[in-house]
């Protein structure tokens, strides 16, 4: 009954022509009925991407954006930005501006309550630290990045949220988690929604896995009960990320 979403993070891969280019090249190759189809580009490549995915099923999604509406903050993205632009998703709380941009879970917060006042659907990202699970701490971490990140959100929001579950160890690192430790916690997080809201909201929300996530490895993951696509980093900029929209 939720319809499976697969997001590309370009992160800060492709100038603006590039963006034409592999937009071009992709666009073929992800058409699909039963996946929607997000690629988050940087800010500055937006425009671009938006022009090249028009007649297309593909959604453009910025990869940040800032809480405050417009004011001195230099270098930062207003929400209306983006809506001007037509951008429909936002990746909010991705572990790597909670590492090196010093985001914490209440600017995570912030941004998610913001991109839902402009009508932006938010990817919401959490995720462990090899050393958190290691320690066993994993859900009861998770569990607390959500329900920040979720303080303030209506339900009926939150039923249009995408969380991302990306554990930090599995980024980038070819070392995807095995379909079980990725199905384990995306439950424990649906199971969250349900005691923050209700089990219509739980049932609604849609969690994708993230994390070296690979043509190879999307079909069984892509399949658990709770997980409902994927966030995919470097194989979504390869051809390779048709294969994992089109999964089945
Ligand atoms: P990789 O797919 O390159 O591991 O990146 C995952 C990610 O961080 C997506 O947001």
């Amino acid at each position: 009954m939720r319809k499976t979403i697969v997001a590309g993070n370009w992160k800060m891969n492709k100038t603006p022509s590039e963006t034409v280019a592999l937009v071009n090249e992709l666009k073929p190759l992800v058409a699909s009925e039963t996946s929607d189809v997000v690629f988050c580009v940087p800010a500055i490549c937006i425009p671009a991407a938006i022009e090249a995915a028009k007649g297309s099923n593909i959604n453009i999604g910025a990869e940040n954006m800032y809480y405050e509406e417009s004011g001195a903050y230099t270098g930062e993205i207003a929400p209306n930005m983006l809506t001007d632009l037509g951008v429909k998703y936002v990746i909010i709380g991705h572990s790597e501006r909670r590492e090196y941009f010093a985001e914490t879970d209440e600017t995570v917060n912030k941004k998610v309550l913001k991109a839902f006042e402009h009508g932006i659907t938010p990817i919401v990202c959490c995720g462990e630290t090899l050393a958190q699970r290691e320690q066993g701490v994993t859900i009861d971490f998770v569990r607390q990045q959500i329900k920040i990140a979720f303080q303030g959100v209506t339900a009926d929001q939150a039923k249009t949220a995408v969380i991302a579950y990306e554990p930090i160890w599995a980024i980038g690192t070819g070392k995807v988690a095995t379909t079980e430790q990725a199905q384990e916690v995306c439950k424990a997080i649906r199971e969250c929604i349900a005691e923050v809201y209700d089990q219509a909201t739980a049932d609604a929300i849609r969690i994708q896995y993230g994390g070296s996530v690979s043509a190879a490895s999307a079909p069984e993951l892509f399949a658990q009960d709770d997980i409902d696509g994927g966030l995919v980093g470097g194989a979504s900029l390869k051809p390779d990320f048709g294969k994992i929209v089109n999964y089945k």
